[in-house]
């Protein structure tokens, strides 16, 4: 089976986990206790805090691990409001991942306004300059840096630049950045955030880098009195393990734009109805999202699925309903178009001929399905 939705989470890379399994069976004390077998995991996690922070250019001081980065994204927000900082506004871009909309919608609800952008969901950086430069009130940006929806990547570096001429605080939700593209200029944020399942690490695990205090969940001093509850050190050890293999990839970054883009050609050929969202805007590597002609989304997938290719509707979050993908907004999709989204996101253990098979079996299922609908119009007559 080829697996191409890693935007909704990506395989273990190979050592992971026989990390983890060395972890759980030889260092499960917990990190906070008094004894040496406990202090030999403290060390042991914050080596692999040293190490992650030493790679972002950042404090280790400053790095949070959490349970995935909806908490981190979620802990931002959230501890700003809690803190009664009640003279804050949040100005947001318009796609953000809903672990970040929701909390700024509940607790800014009068206080927060949706930055103005291109079509494609980039952020304007001129209107933002203006709302920096008209407001009173001490203010908080959030901009994601790249779009776990259709791969489109956001100007954060500029933005990061802007609101620091203008001293406001910018949060960048790297979750899909971090582990495809290089994060040396994420020091530049505030804060920003990953989670290790996205970069080939174990779900429930993730950071928050930012040299401000969080506290989001009470009750326990860990991580310095930042985030209470145990620590989850095999995972960790999971995600330092993942880390480093990430950290060798950067630099086949322009070859496999050219196969998703030789894909992107050969499918947008099959039909002038299909529409390739975010076309002309820079994107991820890794991810293509379509509108297709005709026959919902589901029928493609479980039709790929049979051929043996497993791609997605969108975002998983919604998919399971939660919410409506920001996409469908941005794009203006009536429910028909929303219905015949398709989005497709590798990662690095694709080859070109991965992407050229991806392309048959677009190609394949598509007669297919028009097979099916041709013979079902048959037997209704
Ligand atoms: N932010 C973005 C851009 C994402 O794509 C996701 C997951 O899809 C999240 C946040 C949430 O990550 P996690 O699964 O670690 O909660």
């Amino acid at each position: 089976m080829a697996y191409f939705d890693n935007n909704a989470t990506t395989p273990l890379f190979p050592g992971v986990v026989e990390a983890m399994s060395e972890a759980l069976a030889g260092a499960w004390a917990n990190p906070s206790s008094p004894y040496r077998d406990a202090a030999r995991v403290r060390a042991l996690m914050n080596q692999a805090r040293e190490e992650m922070a030493e790679s972002f250019g950042v404090n280790p001081g400053d790095l949070t691990f959490t349970s995935s980065a909806t908490e981190a994204n979620n802990s931002v927000f959230t501890s700003l409001a809690n803190e009664g900082f009640d003279q804050h506004r949040v100005l947001l871009s318009p796609v953000e991942h809903p672990c970040v909309s929701e909390p700024v919608r509940r607790y800014f609800s009068d206080r927060f306004s949706v930055l103005s952008t291109d079509v494609n969901g980039c952020i304007c950086l001129d209107s933002l300059e203006s709302e920096l430069k008209s407001s009173s009130n001490p203010i908080l940006v959030g901009v994601m840096a790249a779009s776990n929806e259709t791969g489109v990547i956001q100007p954060w570096k500029q933005v990061a630049q802007l609101c620091a001429e203008y001293q406001a605080d910018f949060h960048c939700d790297a979750t899909q950045w971090i582990g495809k593209m290089d994060p040396t200029d994420l020091s530049l944020c505030s804060s920003f955030t990953a989670s290790a399942h996205k970069f080939g690490g174990p779900k429930g695990v993730g950071v928050l880098v930012s040299s401000k205090e969080h506290s989001f969940l009470l009750g326990g001093g860990q991580e310095k009195g930042k985030r209470a509850g145990t620590e989850n050190y095999p995972a960790i050890e999971g995600m330092r393990v993942a880390w480093r293999v990430c950290q060798s990839k950067n630099l086949t970054i322009s070859e496999r734009e050219s196969w998703r883009d030789s894909f992107e050609e050969r499918i947008l050929g099959l039909d002038s109805g299909f529409k390739l969202l975010g076309k002309n805007a820079p994107r991820l590597w890794n991810t293509s999202t379509f509108l297709v002609p005709c026959f919902d989304n589901q029928n493609w997938i479980s039709k790929l699925d049979k051929i043996g290719f497993q791609v997605s509707t969108g975002s998983a979050c919604a998919s399971m309903g939660t919410s409506t993908a920001p996409m469908v907004e941005l794009y203006h999709l009536s429910a028909g178009e929303s219905s015949r989204l398709i989005r497709v996101s590798s990662f690095w253990g694709h080859s070109a001929e991965d992407w050229i098979a991806l392309g048959e079996a677009f190609e394949k299922a598509f007669g297919l399905l028009k097979d099916d609908s041709s013979s079902s119009s048959v037997i209704s007559i």
